[in-house]
């Protein structure tokens, strides 16, 4: 069998949607598992789409993640260019064969022409084997008229002949065996009046020239592969045709209806993998980077909308998804977007990274008061709410109390636990601590609980009163930790302050 080839198609209309990734992630997953090649095209033939920035956006979001391609734009490869506008004399030489072979034929039909076609079937007009007869091509018209039409340099495109009552078979990994009769498709353009070729041609030529084993795109694309199907047999490729996968449509979080660039908007969530600043204030999309995930998080996730492995197993890394993965188990039925199951990943990954490797973001998430803070204190953070935290942003909402002392306590952890005739014993517990020699996690502990053990106190009606006293918050991680990252002198002034402004409330 040949060695897998698969590519990443992408057209740089925009920034790229989560479920472009999605694509790109299975298509990598093959090639990394059969010891295949993943390549990345970029199709930029249609002009009017063609958006600034876009090809460099999908090449970061493809690094961000780790997607590394074998061929592309960047690297090259043996069967290169990768940017389709780079190949246009491969497209024009592909449409004379057909044109050639009489499976393609030239339109001469101006946009009017074609808009009064179209009204007058009442938007149900279909350029095809009953209608080419009654328009201007190259099979209704009469040679003379085509050379005339010619010499004059009338603008024309290149359609493909569809002939009718055919039945077209697509055998789809996921979906199985998919047949379209041609009754029901158009003779599509392949080449447009300037010469530049559809997106049906060039993609077609494109994967053939690139030896794709393997097509792995969205659904949405299910329909044109009939058309591509006609096309290879056109040019006479049909043993090289590729095996197709089409994946299921990522649902909004509601279940109902395909995920929008909208939908993120509106409900504050991202959708691409990266932020795109656009000019426009409102049109800014989030990205999954700046709203503070772990891309391997990102990835755990959206190999889960859609595929499933069967096992109970939710954490795989990237490496276990290529050993894991396969075209067979992916689902037909859209995923659900869910943006908690997402938050629920990157925690998980959170948890798991070593504290060097969350120093920035805290670093980032605290900017600018932990900046002169050295290692030793932000390793001891990274340990004390790594497991607390769903995204990099949120250290600051853990840690913020390191900083500034608390201006308003939890009334429920003052109200619910505290009772008045507490403070004075509570204020011998900070005597303990002013005669404390060594702040550290173990000693604050011996003298609390020797503490507690004198005035028969209990975890529950000291611990919350000591977080609420030095951050302001009745839960959080351990006690005594959380004192000895504040330090001594800070601690007891909080503690202080705090018993004042409970004695006054009580
Ligand atoms: N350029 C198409 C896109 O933007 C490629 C579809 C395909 O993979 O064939 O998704």
């Amino acid at each position: 069998m040949n060695p897998v080839r698969v590519r990443f198609a992408p057209s740089p209309t925009g920034a790229l949607h989560i479920g472009g990734l999605r694509t790109a992630l299975y298509n990598y997953l093959l090639a990394r598992q059969t010891g295949g090649q993943f390549i990345l095209r970029i199709e930029d033939t249609d002009q009017k789409r063609y958006v600034e920035g876009a090809e460099n956006y999908i090449q970061e979001a493809l690094s961000w993640c780790g997607l590394d391609p074998d061929e592309s734009p960047q690297l090259g490869g043996p069967h290169g260019p990768y940017r389709q506008s780079e190949r246009r004399n491969l497209y024009a030489s592909q449409v004379d064969a057909l044109l050639k072979a009489k499976k393609a034929y030239r339109a001469f039909d101006t946009p009017e022409e074609l808009d009064t076609a179209r009204e007058a079937a009442n938007g149900t007009f279909k350029y095809d084997a009953a209608t080419r007869g009654r328009m201007r091509n190259t099979i209704s018209l009469p040679a003379s008229e085509v050379s005339q039409l010619e010499a004059q340099g009338a603008p024309s495109v290149v359609r493909l002949l569809v002939e009718p009552g055919q039945t077209v078979h697509i055998k789809d990994i996921i979906r199985g065996d998919v047949t379209f009769s041609t009754d029901e498709l158009d003779d599509k353009v392949l080449m447009k009046a300037d010469g530049l070729p559809t997106y049906h041609l060039a993609n077609v030529v494109d994967d053939h020239d690139m030896r794709i084993t393997h097509v792995i795109r969205g659904e949405e694309w299910l329909s044109s592969t009939a058309h591509h199907v006609l096309l290879y047999q056109a040019f006479g490729w049909e043993s090289d045709m590729p095996s197709f996968a089409h994946l299921p449509l990522i649902l909004k979080p509601t279940g109902k209806g395909k995920l929008s660039k909208r939908d993120g908007q509106k409900l504050g969530i991202p959708v691409f993998p990266l932020s795109w600043d656009s000019k426009s204030a409102e049109d800014r999309l989030e990205g999954f980077r700046e709203r503070g995930f772990h891309p391997q998080a990102l990835l755990n996730f959206l190999a889960f909308l859609g595929w499933n492995p069967g096992t109970e197993q939710e954490i795989f890394s990237l490496e276990e998804l290529v050993e894991a993965f396969s075209l067979g188990q992916v689902g037909k039925s859209g995923a659900r977007f869910d943006f908690d199951k997402a938050q629920w990943f990157n925690q998980q990954y959170i948890s798991e990274q070593p504290a060097s490797e969350l120093i920035p973001h805290i670093r980032k998430a605290l900017s600018p008061l932990a900046d002169e803070d050295s290692t030793d204190r932000l390793v001891q953070m990274a340990e004390l709410y790594k497991s607390r935290v769903k995204t990099y942003p949120e250290f600051r909402d853990q840690l913020l109390y390191v900083y500034q002392a608390p201006s308003t306590y939890d009334e429920k952890t003052v109200r619910k636990k505290w009772k008045g005739k507490v403070v004075d014993v509570f204020s011998k517990l900070i005597d303990s601590y002013h005669n404390q020699s060594e702040w550290i996690p173990d000693h604050i502990k011996s003298t609390t609980l020797a503490f507690m053990e004198q005035n028969e106190l209990g975890f529950g009606q000291v611990l919350p009163h000591l977080r609420n006293g030095i951050a302001g918050t009745g839960n959080g991680p351990g006690a005594f930790d959380m004192l000895a990252l504040l330090g001594k002198d800070e601690s007891i002034l909080r503690l202080e302050a705090a018993i004042k402004a409970w004695s006054i409330n009580t």
